[in-house]
């Protein structure tokens, strides 16, 4: 007795990925008059309670031994729908792959899912080594709020370790304000590193900026639950993918009516992203490359 009901749907373009590439992708697409189907593994334009709850049901064999991978499969789609897509192109727009690493700001699911269907199928991937880290975040493993490395070029805020020696000194830094992003990581994961180093914590403390200051500058504090605190445990995390799917000017990668678009994408931004331009682009190249995909289909 089947245990799910197989449905077919037909569409000019299928989108895979529900952020803001995917969706500037659909509309463009939309507009070009045909039809249009978006999928995506989480809600759409939102991270939804999957953002908070971090649990992920699985089954890889390690567990009951009278439970399976295909008991699992069983049991989660039993009384449920599958269905076959039948589209005439597919626009890959399934994010980068910064879920990969053990510290990421990523929200989960960012597993780089399209990067590994284009490989399936032969398509090249470039530059996957490429993966942006995020010198100051906060949060258990640099999971979560961003505190904004640019504090670090006002006086009196350091980056100090626990024996509140400023680090950047010992590094022969004095202007925060020169230091790049992945520097900055650099330096920090260093001091972490155990086999470099006796410190394992490094912070960013705010203890000798003037009071006035202190005050204007906690619009920059990610967290209304912070502006009272004066010192902040800091880590790097993986935070945004340069590498991904080789595709043309078009969008389209080697294989005919497969594009990609967005941070699933290489070469965009070398080897290292600027603040800022990762929403430019998916705007943009979402709108250009789901315009393409419509006029291939
Ligand atoms: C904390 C943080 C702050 C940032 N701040 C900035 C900023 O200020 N300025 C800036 O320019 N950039 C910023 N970035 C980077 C920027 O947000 C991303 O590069 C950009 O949003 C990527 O958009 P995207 O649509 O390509 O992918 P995403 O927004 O990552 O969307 C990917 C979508 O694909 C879906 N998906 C994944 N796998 C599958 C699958 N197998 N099947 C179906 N759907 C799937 C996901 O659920 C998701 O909906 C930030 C990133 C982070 C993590």
């Amino acid at each position: 007795m089947p245990v799910w009901r197989e449905e077919k749907l037909c569409c000019d373009v299928l989108v895979i990925g529900g952020g803001d590439a995917g969706l500037r992708a659909a509309i463009a697409a939309k507009l070009c008059d045909t039809d249009v189907l978006l999928v995506t593994k989480m809600k759409v334009g939102s991270t939804s309670n999957t953002y908070i709850s971090k649990a992920v049901m699985a089954s890889i064999g390690w567990g009951p031994p009278d439970d399976n991978a295909r008991i699992h499969m069983v049991d989660t789609v039993s009384g449920g729908r599958f269905y076959t897509i039948h589209a005439k192109v597919v626009v890959l727009a399934t994010g980068g792959y910064a879920q990969i690493y053990l510290n990421t700001n990523n929200v989960p699911g960012i597993n780089g899912d399209g990067q590994a269907l284009a490989y399936d199928v032969g398509v090249p991937l470039k530059d996957m080594e490429f993966v942006q880290f995020y010198p100051t975040a906060t949060g258990k493993r640099g999971s979560r709020l961003l505190l904004y490395e640019r504090m670090l070029a006002q006086p009196g805020v350091v980056l100090r370790d626990a024996q509140d020696e400023d680090i950047l000194r010992s590094y022969g830094i004095d202007d925060a304000t020169k230091v790049t992003r992945d520097r900055l990581a650099q330096v920090i994961y260093e001091e972490m590193n155990p086999t470099k180093s006796t410190n394992q914590e490094i912070f960013m403390g705010r203890k000798a900026l003037p009071e006035q200051k202190a005050t204007q500058l906690t619009s920059l504090l990610p967290s209304r639950w912070w502006k009272g605190q004066k010192v902040f445990k800091v880590a790097p995390t993986a935070h945004f993918c340069m590498g991904g799917i080789v595709t043309d000017p078009s969008g389209e990668t080697s294989l005919m009516g497969l594009f990609a678009v967005g941070e699933a994408t290489a070469g965009v931004h070398g080897a290292n992203r600027l603040g800022g331009n990762a929403l430019a682009e998916i705007f943009s190249l979402g709108a250009w490359v789901g315009k393409k995909a419509a006029l291939r289909a």
